[in-house]
């Protein structure tokens, strides 16, 4: 459970092989806990089509990546498929201080660093029904060249395996389940205002 003397708010970390719907997820979770704030990570990758500056990511260069580690910005920091991402420690720090709700879209990695600095921070890993399908729906997003799904696919596996360090698995096979059970194990834990 939350513990009350570390912040008043509550913290969720939603974690995901590439391609496993977490995205898909996290729109019903934010339709349906409309006043969940969400962490917006920052990265050194460049923007995709219809990512926008501020929203999807705070999209910054290496230079201000490096600045920021040295200056210790970041609660958590990770080099994820070639590209620097990391969250903001002053904002987390912030909102959890207000009794505000934040869900954060990392790595494995990232929640690792996460649990050591907020060890009461709600774990979820969104697992694909196989790694078969998961290539199916990377294929079928058509999002990424080949060579990045291969990519994305081999680090899957490793990501998979290390999902037990979560304190919640939700296998995404159909949708609906999947959004109910996700907003199950929120609710147990949301702080209502
Ligand atoms: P992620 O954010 O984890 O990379 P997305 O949410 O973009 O994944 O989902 C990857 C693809 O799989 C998208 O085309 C999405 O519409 C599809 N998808 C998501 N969840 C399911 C599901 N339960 N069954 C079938 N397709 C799904
Ligand atoms: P994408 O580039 O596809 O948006 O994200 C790639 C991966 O980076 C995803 O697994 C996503 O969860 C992870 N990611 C996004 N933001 C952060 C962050 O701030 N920290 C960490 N550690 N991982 C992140």
């Amino acid at each position: 459970m939350i513990n009350p003397q570390v912040d008043k708010g509550a913290l969720f970390i939603i974690s995901a092989p590439s391609g496993a719907g977490k995205t898909t997820l996290c729109h019903y979770v934010r339709e349906r806990f409309t006043d969940m704030v969400y962490s917006v990570s920052y990265t050194t990758r460049s923007p995709r089509p219809g990512e926008q500056q501020g929203a999807d990511y705070h999209f910054i260069s290496e230079d201000e990546f490096e600045c920021g580690i040295r200056n210790s910005q970041w609660a958590e920091w990770a080099k994820v498929h070639d590209n620097h991402y990391g969250t903001s420690a002053v904002f987390l720090d912030h909102v959890l201080g207000q009794g505000g709700n934040v869900l954060l879209d990392i790595d494995v990695q990232g929640t690792r660093q996460i649990l050591k600095r907020y060890p009461q921070a709600v774990t979820m890993f969104i697992m694909p029904p196989s790694l078969d399908e998961l290539r199916i729906r990377l294929l079928d997003r058509a999002a990424d060249s080949p060579e990045t799904i291969a990519k994305r696919l081999k680090n899957a596996a490793l990501e998979m395996a290390l999902s037990h360090q979560y304190r919640h698995i939700i296998v995404n096979d159909l949708l609906d389940d999947a959004v109910e059970q996700l907003v199950s194990i929120i609710g147990r834990y949301y702080i209502s205002s």
